[in-house]
């Protein structure tokens, strides 16, 4: 569609004309939200190579321009502008302009409404700050690509340091309930200070929105753990913006460098790994990742990166097996739970126990992700011709979750393997707390509405469980197996699971029993009337053939 044929209607306004023509480097935009026609600065539109002043669907077309690793983030601001969740948009990202480089930009925006309160023009600037490569615009610190590039060079050099990655937590809500302008001050202020805490034995960067990279020379250990323990004193108790204290709670963790031979890659995600540990089990602890991971540190890292070169080369390591569900009153297999493994070059078998938290913090995991949820739709559809009853459970990450493209590729896959979505039920840790609670919901809402069943996954071992029960739609809640191992002599266990299914059914969420092992197990845990139950006892997670021939068996006898 030309120019001549879209839809200027509220895109004509003089002042709006005077500033496109008097600002260089700042530009001016507006959205008509009805029809979606924008109107940008000629200054932009020759800059960028857009394809005109006017333009329908400026957002989709803007966001080709942005770069790939901060498109998503655009994408899901964008979206919850159109959607009327926020009014006011504030971002820095980078963007391409028409000979192929990349500007760091801010970009303001607000939404105005109509008579009747509905969303009717968006409106703001976007101040190009040109090119710069390295430097993170809000905190002025090196971004995660200069740090990738110091990485490198240390290895290259093979010295040793240390990378301390420290995460501020819960940021989002920051930005959620005060507005981005407001988080940015105080990612600024924090950032300032980190600097000068470090200054002498470190450089600080700016990894991606709350996350922070120290990398320190080599220090004594006593010494990180000292800077630490001032970094968060400093987080709870020096940020101060706009006269108001603000609190942050910190996590962190410590990756050593100059052992091994790593990528910059996984010294990244190694860190990253460390301060998730730090955060989710050891309430802000400072966690060394040599303390986080089971076996010699060199072993562990040479299995993660051929595990990455295997994701990115397609996943031709992966395989999946399918541990059986158990209908708890008919005593036949109702489903089955997709478990990954990973075969080494050797053909040694890797268990996810060992990889899956690593991962998550690698951006290939989404990859892998959405590699699962396709290679058990179709090995699994097959089965559903004779058994229509059965479900099947696939592990979701929370990182796939915080994906802008999930909720397509879950349909799409659904739609491409002719997978009905009353058999699909995915299974969400704790973990999944970690998003915002309003966004994990709507995302849980949306594949319950496609008609998709959620389950929470190791119900009972994290702290919220019973909160998250409280505010998230669950279809499904698998109790772990912890509780169970010791069930017959621990009377608390007992007292927990008694209580759990209790309050599960009072609020019309169903209950699998995870971990059966053995016949007294069973025998003792069906007076609780749990509805399913996984174990050993039943079988061990086998192939999608011998899984058939389970069923196969059972629809004979
Ligand atoms: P999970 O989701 O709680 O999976 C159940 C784990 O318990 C499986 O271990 C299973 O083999 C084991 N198990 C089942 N019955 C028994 C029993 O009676 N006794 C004992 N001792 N263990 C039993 P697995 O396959 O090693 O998986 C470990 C964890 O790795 C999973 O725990 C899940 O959190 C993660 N994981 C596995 N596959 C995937 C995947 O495809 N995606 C994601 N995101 N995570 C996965
Ligand atoms: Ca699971
Ligand atoms: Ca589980």
């Amino acid at each position: 569609m030309n120019n001549m044929e879209l839809d200027k209607s509220g895109l004509d306004n003089r002042i709006f004309d005077a500033f496109a023509q008097t600002s260089e480097r700042t530009y001016v935009y507006m959205c008509n939200m009805q029809t979606n026609v924008s109107r940008w600065s000629h200054a932009a539109v020759a800059y960028f190579g857009l394809p005109g002043e006017y333009m329908l669907n400026a957002g989709d077309i803007w966001e080709e321009h942005i770069h790939p690793d901060d498109r998503q983030a655009y994408h899901d601001n964008i979206n919850d502008l159109f959607c009327g969740r926020i009014q006011r948009h504030a971002m820095d990202y980078r963007a391409r302009t028409k000979d192929g480089d990349y500007v760091m930009c801010t970009c303001r925006g607000i939404v105005l409404k109509g008579e009747n309160g509905e969303p009717d023009i968006f409106a703001g600037t976007m101040v190009n700050h040109g090119i710069v490569e390295n430097v993170d615009a809000v905190t002025n610190l090196y971004n995660g690509y200069e740090f990738l590039r110091a990485m490198n060079k240390l290895i290259n050099e093979k010295k040793r340091a240390y990378v301390l990655m420290i995460g501020i937590d819960h940021f989002h809500n920051v930005n959620y309930i005060y507005g981005y302008d407001y988080g940015n001050i105080i990612l600024h202020s924090f950032a300032a200070k980190l600097k000068t805490i470090t200054h002498g034995i470190g450089t600080v960067y700016r990894m991606d929105g709350s996350r922070f990279a120290v990398c320190l020379n080599d220090i004594p250990m006593e010494q990180i753990k000292e800077l630490y323990n001032r970094i968060r004193s400093m987080g709870n108790r020096e940020i101060c913006v706009k006269g108001a204290n603000i609190s942050l709670g910190i996590a962190g963790g410590v990756f050593p460098l100059g052992n091994s031979n790593v990528s910059e890659y996984t010294i990244r995600s190694c860190a990253t790994e460390a301060l998730m540990q730090s955060k989710h089990n050891r309430h802000g602890e400072l966690v060394f990742f040599r303390n986080s991971i089971h076996g010699s540190i060199d072993q562990t890292l040479m299995l993660f990166e051929a595990i990455r070169r295997d994701i990115v080369a397609g996943c031709s390591g992966f395989y999946l097996v399918y541990q059986p569900i158990i209908d708890s009153v008919s005593g036949n297999i109702c489903g089955a739970e997709a478990l990954i493994r990973w075969r080494s070059k050797d053909s040694e078998i890797v268990s996810p126990d060992r990889f899956i938290d690593f991962l998550e913090n690698d951006t290939c995991f989404y990859e892998l992700g959405s590699w699962i949820l396709e290679r058990a739709m179709t090995e699994f559809r097959p089965l559903l011709d004779k058994n229509p009853q059965l479900v099947l459970n696939v592990n979701i990450s929370y990182v796939q979750l915080e994906h802008s493209g999930f909720r397509d590729l879950v349909l799409d896959v659904l739609n491409r393997t002719q997978f009905p979505p009353q058999n699909l039920c995915l299974e969400l840790t704790e973990r999944c707390k970690s998003l915002n609670l309003i966004k994990l919901k709507e995302e849980m809402l949306f594949f319950q509405h496609h008609g998709i069943e959620i389950a929470l996954d190791d119900f009972g071992t994290g702290a919220s469980s019973l909160n998250l029960l409280r505010d998230l739609p669950v279809n499904l809640i698998k109790v772990d197996r912890a509780f169970v191992s010791n069930i017959l002599t621990n009377l608390a266990d007992k007292a927990i699971l008694e209580s759990v299914i209790q309050c599960s059914h009072k609020l019309d969420v169903r209950v699998c029993i995870e971990g059966v092992e053995n016949k007294q197990i069973h025998n003792f845990i069906e007076k609780y009337r749990a509805e399913e139950y996984q174990g050993f006892y039943f079988s061990r997670p086998v192939s999608v053939n011998q899984f058939s021939g389970l069923i196969c068996k059972e629809r004979v006898e």
